[in-house]
């Protein structure tokens, strides 16, 4: 990187989405530049190869848009996890509380060789919800979780805290 360059500039805030009262972080900003896309993936592969992963896990479905390119660039297997009903074959699934009601997470029960190393990615942590769910069900895959990343972390709700792995963000709001 010649200069650095603020990510946090390329990241819409959008009020009442979805729904009244809720203030969005689209990163639909961020992955429509071709030179800060660039700078997000290349520090992300520095962070995310320094954990050594065999294979990494992408949340449906913003986790995809990190985890697949990622995955192709280090040199790593991709694999998915997906709300039900998406996913061919004999799946292993983990259902999870949400603020209203409930969600389910889906993986291929063969997805994962026992013991091998996996990093989960989704784009942004706010509770940490999903991500600790994701990290269970891995778990149940048998894989061992060595880290967790997101491109934008809300800090102010601590989500952070319910992860037993190492957590990596590349932008941060209070
Ligand atoms: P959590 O389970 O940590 O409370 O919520 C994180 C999940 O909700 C992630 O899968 C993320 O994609 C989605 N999410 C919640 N709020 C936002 C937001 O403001 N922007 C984006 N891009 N995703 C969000």
């Amino acid at each position: 990187e010649p200069q650095p360059l603020n990510l946090k500039d390329y990241i819409s805030e959008v009020p009442d989405f979805p729904k009244p009262g809720i203030l969005f972080y689209d990163i639909s900003t961020l992955i429509r530049s071709a030179e800060a896309w660039q700078v997000a993936t290349g520090r992300l592969a520095r962070i995310i190869s320094a954990w050594q992963p065999d294979l990494l896990a992408g949340i449906e479905s913003r986790g995809f848009l990190t985890a697949a390119p990622l995955a192709q660039r280090l040199g790593c297997g991709f694999t998915m996890l997906r709300k039900p009903g998406k996913l061919p074959g004999k799946t292993i699934s983990l259902k999870y509380g949400l603020e209203y009601g409930e969600d389910e997470l889906h993986i291929q029960a063969d997805a994962i060789k026992p013991g091998q190393r996996i990093v989960v990615l989704d784009d942004l942590l706010a509770t940490g919800g999903t991500l600790a769910a994701s990290i269970d069900l891995l778990r149940k895959a048998g894989a061992e979780v060595v880290g967790a990343s997101v491109l934008i972390e809300l800090a102010g709700l601590k989500g952070r805290d319910k992860l037993d792995v190492p957590l990596n963000a590349l932008i941060t709001y209070e």
